[in-house]
């Protein structure tokens, strides 16, 4: 699943090659999202102008001027895809957008869990009570003072996204290796200290993974089709069984909360 890091790849792809073009037609294919395609209301993105593509925790916001704007979500498997106009129709394939200049963006989504709805950008529900971004000024300080007031694990409250918004199952893993703590300790047993860690950590990994354009396992790429770098570095995630990167000691795998944890039993207390 597209965690902060892809989306904001995704974004930076799609603001480069789609702002100030106008979006001369929709083709919609397959209605069946997580909710579905009002048709009329993707329609009425005809004749509207970019102005720019922001993003807000894992949602894209396509601002048409006038305060309107494309949202979408990804889903589990949600690709956007940059073509030439013309270019073959491919599989799962449920809209394709026209834009002036002989540009094409394709949403596909086999696992059709993904979100797309254009209105008013303060009315979408969907952004409503989402927490802070953790790329913005100032996280550490706000994320500290949540998560020291929460009795749940640690990584359930990064999952979260009412306390921090953006992070998935990967990203929550990698912060908490980064940050020397294990994903089950309970947040308000935290130290000042550990607290402290993990905010640093969760902006430090964040950075980098948007750095390398995201992790691609089989199913994440770039609005251009190119696969991120990150997964040549992760330090637990999906690592199971392998030596610790810095201290050696083999990487276990936990289920917990529904997900599965990565640790290091040698560096993460
Ligand atoms: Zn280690």
């Amino acid at each position: 699943m597209p965690e902060l890091p892809e989306v904001e790849t995704i974004r930076s792809g799609l603001d480069a090659r789609l702002r100030g073009r106008r979006i001369v037609g929709i083709e919609i294919r397959e209605r069946r999202l997580r909710r579905r395609i009002d048709v009329a209301e993707l329609r009425g993105l005809v004749g509207r102008r970019v102005e720019g593509v922001s993003r807000r925790a894992k949602y894209l916001i396509v601002d048409v001027g006038e305060g309107t704007g494309w949202l979408m979500h990804l889903g589990m498997s949600g690709r956007l895809l940059l073509l030439q106009s013309g270019a073959p129709t491919g599989a799962h394939e449920h809209v394709r957008a026209e834009f002036e200049g002989r540009v094409t963006l394709c949403y596909r989504d086999p696992r059709r869990f993904g979100l797309m709805r254009v209105g008013r950008i303060e009315e979408f529900t969907e952004l409503h009570g989402l927490g802070p971004e953790p790329l913005a000024r100032g996280l550490a300080a706000t994320l500290a003072c949540r998560l020291r007031t929460t009795r749940r694990d640690v990584k359930a409250a990064l999952l979260d996204q009412r306390l921090v918004a953006g992070i998935g199952n990967i990203y929550a893993n990698e912060i908490l290796f980064r940050a020397g703590v294990r994903p089950t300790r309970r947040c308000f047993r935290l130290s000042a200290a550990e607290i402290r860690e993990i905010a640093g950590a969760t902006g430090a990994v964040l950075r980098d993974a948007v750095r390398r354009r995201g992790t691609s396992f089989s199913d994440y790429f770039d609005s251009d089709g190119i696969p991120g770098t990150f997964q040549e570095v992760l330090a637990v995630f999906d690592r199971a069984g392998e030596p610790c990167r810095r201290c050696g000691a083999t990487i276990k795998r936990r289920a917990h909360g529904g997900r599965s944890s990565f640790y290091c039993p040698g560096c993460q207390r």
